[in-house]
């Protein structure tokens, strides 16, 4: 399965700059690599796209729950009641591992027609419905880091893990299975729901074996100031949550912290030096009223940084408008920082660069996807955006095409070069 795309090629190459190259022709060779970039013209048969489109590198979404896909936008509550009211009887639904896997068919279908072509998501606590999800990741061809949430305190009995041990022993096997599958486009994730609602036997467990199997980790770190306070609740020997975290072992460089829209300075400086990720999740910090992020303050103390939907926390799941999001935000703090206007805002350059390339080395995927470069995996997306963008320079394209891109201008989804949707 080979493939030649063409169009206008949007290549991010650093937090500063992101390229602009007319004309661009991308060849797949058989193995689902970029095997030539190059512009001028084709004249190859079956080339896909043309002088009107323009070929991005895939979306990376590295903050979601598969269990809320179907529960995006339900306005009018707070993290806490948010999670008793929508989050528990929406997981509770995966006991039946049959609906698991429908689920995961419309995740699939619904991310991909959005242009993400790499997600880092939450799972339910079930081990069944779990493989029934990685099940379908691998068949569809969808890049994933996933994983069974960990709870075993703090959360309605129907979600509550057992024990301890017997959750780690179902993560371990499904990690067994599934981290590096599909020719390593599939990854596990250990993935604590947040430290509150585990036990140290679970969180310290979760960070061995997670070490051990050079798994990912995910969990949730300061996203409001009532899940900063449950956790001190939890913890009250600890300083905070990132405390808990580093204690427990698991501040690593493959350890993915939801939001952190409450770190302060020296937590910051404590998770910038672990490089650990914290993933920005502009859109849910809002919806859920839980507080602005200062994206470029975390960013400024070398805190390595992706972005994510949060769905359904987050009620936007294409991931461009996340991203806009990211800059509002940035604004909204600007315009109230006193002295007025003394913050500085994200540049659309930059927040390209968050989508794709940035977020793929801060996944630690940066040889493998993330840009349009001879020798990664082809993850490419191929859109028609409104004519009047071409008559724009360059620079200009760069933020119209953020703020204008629509998903149902994506007409070609590759992943690992195999054409996947929409
Ligand atoms: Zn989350």
């Amino acid at each position: 399965m080979m493939h030649t795309l063409t169009g206008t090629l949007l290549e991010p190459r650093s937090a500063v700059e992101c390229a602009v190259v007319p004309r661009g022709i991308v060849r797949i060779d058989k193995e689902g690599r970029i095997a030539e970039v190059e512009s001028g013209r084709t004249r190859a048969r079956d080339v896909v796209g043309d002088d009107h489109c323009w070929i991005i590198p895939g979306f990376i979404d590295a903050h979601l729950h598969l269990p809320q896909w179907d529960r995006r936008g339900i306005d009018g509550l707070t993290l806490f009641d948010w999670h008793e009211r929508v989050v528990y009887p929406a997981e509770a639904r995966l006991r039946d591992a049959d609906f698991a896997a429908r689920l995961a068919e419309e995740f699939v279908s619904g991310v991909i027609a959005r242009g993400t072509t790499t997600v880092a998501a939450f799972g339910s606590p079930y081990a069944a419905a779990t493989q029934r999800v990685f099940e379908v990741f691998a068949q569809r061809g969808l890049r994933a880091i996933y994983g069974k949430s960990l709870a075993d305190a703090k959360v309605p009995a129907e979600l509550r893990d057992a024990s301890a041990d017997k959750a780690l022993d179902e993560s371990r096997g499904l990690a067994a299975e599934w981290h590096g599958a599909e020719g390593g486009r599939l990854h596990y994730a250990f993935s604590p729901r947040t430290p509150a609602c585990c036990s140290e036997r679970l969180l310290r467990g979760a960070a061995a074996l997670a070490g051990m199997l050079k798994c990912y980790v995910q969990t949730h770190v300061a996203e409001s100031p009532a899940a900063v306070a449950a956790v001190r609740e939890t913890y009250p020997d600890q300083m905070d949550d990132v405390d808990v975290i580093a204690d427990m072992g698991l501040l690593t460089p493959r350890t993915l912290l939801g939001h952190g829209v409450f770190l302060n300075q020296q937590q910051r400086r404590q998770v910038a030096d672990a490089q650990t990720v914290v993933v920005h999740c502009p859109t849910a910090n809002l919806f859920l009223e839980s507080g602005l992020m200062d994206y470029v303050g975390h960013r400024a103390a070398g805190v390595r940084l992706a972005l994510g939907s949060s769905v359904g926390g987050g009620h936007e799941a294409f991931m461009p408008r996340v991203a806009v999001e990211c800059l509002q935000t940035a604004k909204a703090l600007k315009v109230h920082a006193l002295p007025r206007g003394s913050q500085k805002v994200p540049t659309p350059a930059e927040a390209w660069w968050l989508l794709t390339r940035g977020a793929a080395e801060a996944l630690g995927l940066g040889e493998r996807i993330g840009s349009i470069a001879v020798g990664l995996d082809a993850d490419l997306l191929v859109v028609r955006p409104e004519p009047w963008l071409a008559d724009l320079p360059a620079e200009q394209q760069v933020s119209a095409l953020l703020y204008s891109l629509a998903p149902h201008q994506i007409e070609h989804v590759f992943i690992a070069g195999r054409r996947v949707g929409p």
